[in-house]
């Protein structure tokens, strides 16, 4: 296991600053063939969550898939780019759609490469999982840098959840509602599907409330890479101001031996973790401050304090995505209000993933607020 992550800066999406950022960071690494061999299928999976302008900060920039997609072609490689994106209940959002907003399909017209939908899957460990997995020699994979409300950190782990197959994804958010439940679902993933490289996206990375449209977006100027995811998240994690296994991801991979989540061991290469490392991000409104909390406490502590999704009906679109995207179907549409059924909510937040309009927020319950949490 190669347990070094480079660090790189980039101050903008122009196309010239971000190849050279990227090509910068690989080489770090020791060169793309390091990871990939010449004239080989890979598959570049980014992180397309959502039908959203590269402005919007929510899925990795265009010109991050651009670049990697050019050091690709160098040596070669015959090139195929696709994600799963957001998933409303028994359908997933508009395919073609996220393509073309995210600026992911023209830049894949531009480059002459293939862009596909993952429509095909195999079970994996149980998973239904994208067939080009098995297509392709290798995966590189580009997550975007944000805060995730249900699982504090989307990085380099998190991001191979878009290898499932479609509406798939529902039920495992139906199935697996706890976070340490789901953490180790994702685990799983990562552990059938090891990218060759994963290369994230933190020029503009999101706090607060991510994954989508209710999280900030920071200007952090990042470029992290490495082939090792765990190291990758742990080091984003330390970026966040906050410790690498409050990640659970990353506590969970690191105790299978999946990669290296202790810092002493990770060799950083290029900028220094204390010069990129500035003001703490600020956290999800459901993030449990798990280093406030005893360990044994922390079981007790999650049955009592509740975190629940509200409605800003002055943003709602009243578009009905998050009604179709409730994987416990306790969401309604009532004369153009947004209603919640709290007795069925599992607080997956589903619901703000899918938002478009930035309507739905997170509360705390009072317990929550009066210990701090
Ligand atoms: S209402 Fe609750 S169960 Fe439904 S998507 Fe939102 S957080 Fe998940
Ligand atoms: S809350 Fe968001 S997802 Fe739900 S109907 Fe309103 S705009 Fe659409």
């Amino acid at each position: 296991m190669n347990s070094r992550v480079s660090i790189g800066r980039c101050t903008s999406y122009d196309s010239p600053a971000v190849e050279e950022a990227v090509s910068r960071a690989i080489d770090a690494l020791g060169g793309i063939k390091s990871f990939v061999r010449p004239a080989s299928k890979v598959l570049v999976k980014p992180n397309l969550l959502l039908a959203a302008e590269p402005e919007s900060g929510v899925d990795t920039h265009p010109e991050v898939v651009r670049a990697v997609i050019r050091a690709l072609k160098k040596i070669g490689c015959n090139i195929f780019v696709g994600d799963s994106p957001s998933v409303f209940g028994d359908q997933i959002e508009n395919v073609d759609e996220v393509y073309a907003r995210s600026g992911v399909k023209k830049i894949c017209e531009e480059e002459k490469v293939s862009l596909v939908e993952f429509n095909k899957r195999r079970l994996r460990r149980g998973i239904p999982m994208t067939t080009m997995l098995d297509e392709c020699d290798a995966l590189i994979s580009l997550p975007k840098f944000k805060t995730h409300n249900l699982t504090l950190l989307t990085g380099a782990i998190k991001n191979l959840f878009g290898l499932v197959v479609g509406t798939y994804k529902t039920e495992i958010h139906k199935n697996y509602f706890r976070v340490n439940d789901f953490s180790k679902v994702l685990v799983d993933i990562y552990q059938e599907a090891r990218p060759a490289l994963t290369i994230v996206d933190g020029i503009v990375a999101m706090e607060g409330d991510g994954p989508a449209t209710a999280g900030k977006l920071r200007d952090t100027n990042l470029l992290l890479a490495s082939a090792d995811c765990v190291a990758l998240d742990a080091v984003m994690a330390l970026i966040m101001g906050i410790k690498p296994l409050d990640v659970l991801t990353t506590k969970e991979a690191a105790s299978r031996g999946l990669g290296t989540a202790d810092i002493d061991a990770i060799e950083i290469v290029g900028e220094k973790l204390e010069d990129v490392a500035g003001k703490p991000f600020l956290l999800p409104t459901s993030s449990i401050k798990r280093h406030l909390i005893p360990a044994p406490l922390i079981k007790l502590a999650l049955r009592m304090v509740k975190y629940r999704p509200y409605c800003l009906h002055d943003n709602c679109i009243t578009c009905s995505a998050c009604v179709k995207a409730c994987p416990n179907k306790c969401i309604t549409l009532k004369n153009k209000r947004i209603v919640f059924d709290y007795s069925e909510c599992i607080s997956c937040f589903c619901c703000q993933e899918v938002c478009p309009a930035s309507a739905i927020r997170v509360k705390k319950s009072l317990l929550a607020k009066v210990i701090g949490l």
